[in-house]
């Protein structure tokens, strides 16, 4: 299923493969949740079918299309995050499965259509990977297709970059997203509050609204506003974070810090009270100020699974945040 705000590229992309017009690589850019890789998967197996229906799906029944499904067509190469020997997945692609792609895509096609690789997150590929796949986006053979997804194409190589045709999938109209939400079962007042905590992302605001979600969100608002007013202590907080999801937890610290900042630069007001308390506890802060704890708190979400502490980094991080607000006694 594609997501109706990419109902557009796909028919684009329908049109391109039609006339024999499709560039030999795509990047699929856009934020988390927008439904990047459903159209990417979509398109791999729209290539790899031999009857494809009238909108340009693949039809799911023939040789290819069963391939495809069952993860054995021999035309289609999925590069995306290994597990280490650990079990646990890398945080990085290697320069040696690019090289075992771009070795595959060198071998023709044994169905005899075209080779399919997907790339995916694009934006893990360390230096020397972008720097194999390069050479390989620059002499591409002839019947193959390289679909690069990402959630954050800025961290790519500008060279890479502009080697792909990009297919960006942008954020549709609010009533556009609040329809979708309707249709996924989403009370209006519910949509109309995730959405915003979203930023308009109705992917995210989908996730958000799902009653798990939406209890550990309110929990974070509140423990932030409480941090605020000096009515909760940061090692407290951290611990007990430490003990849950501090992932889940911190992503939504830097979100909230990201939209202050927004109604910095005059977006609306915001649909959630608690997020509205918090934003007019923190109306007199710089600009500046907020920019530097979504920094540090996206750093933080980096350093999680690494050697430091989690309790440290949260600690840190809810410091900064207590700090954006001098104590008034
Ligand atoms: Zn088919």
């Amino acid at each position: 299923m594609i997501a109706p705000w990419l109902e557009a590229a796909w028919h684009s992309l329908d049109a391109r493969i039609r006339q024999a017009r499709l560039p030999h690589a795509l990047l699929v850019a856009g934020a988390a949740g927008m439904g990047k890789r459903d159209l990417a998967q979509a398109l791999a197996a729209r290539l790899l079918c031999t009857a494809p229906d009238a909108a340009g799906f693949a039809c799911g029944r023939c040789r290819g299309c069963v391939l495809s499904a069952a993860g054995s067509h021999p035309d289609r190469v999925h590069v995306t995050l290994e597990a280490r020997d650990d079990g646990k997945l890398r945080s990085e692609i290697t320069v040696e499965q690019i090289r075992g792609l771009s070795q595959h895509l060198s071998m023709t096609p044994q169905l005899g259509g075209v080779q399919v690789a997907l790339i995916d997150p694009a934006d893990a590929m360390n230096v020397s990977a972008a720097n194999a796949l390069l050479k390989t986006l620059e002499e591409p053979s002839s019947n193959t297709v390289m679909i690069l997804v990402s959630d954050q194409p800025s961290r790519l190589p500008a060279t890479i970059r502009s080697r792909c045709q990009r297919v960006d999938a942008r954020f549709p109209s609010r009533p556009a997203a609040m329809a979708w939400l309707d249709s996924k079962g989403v009370t209006s007042t519910d949509a109309a509050r995730a959405l915003d905590f979203a930023a308009g992302n109705p992917g995210y605001a989908v996730e958000l609204a799902a009653p798990a979600r939406r209890g550990v969100l309110v929990e974070v608002l509140t423990t932030l506003e409480a941090l605020l007013t000096r009515k909760a202590q940061t090692a407290d907080i951290a611990l007990r974070w430490t003990r849950e999801d501090a992932g889940e937890r911190l992503a939504f610290v830097a979100q909230v810090v990201r939209l202050l900042s927004w109604r910095r630069l005059g977006a609306r007001a915001h649909q959630m009270p608690e997020l509205d308390r918090l934003a007019r506890l923190t109306d007199q802060v710089d600009f500046s100020k907020l920019w530097a704890a979504w920094e540090r708190t996206n750093r933080a979400r980096q350093d999680l699974g690494g050697p430091l502490r989690g309790e440290l980094l949260l600690v840190e991080v809810l410091r900064a945040w207590c700090e954006l607000v001098p104590r008034t006694a």
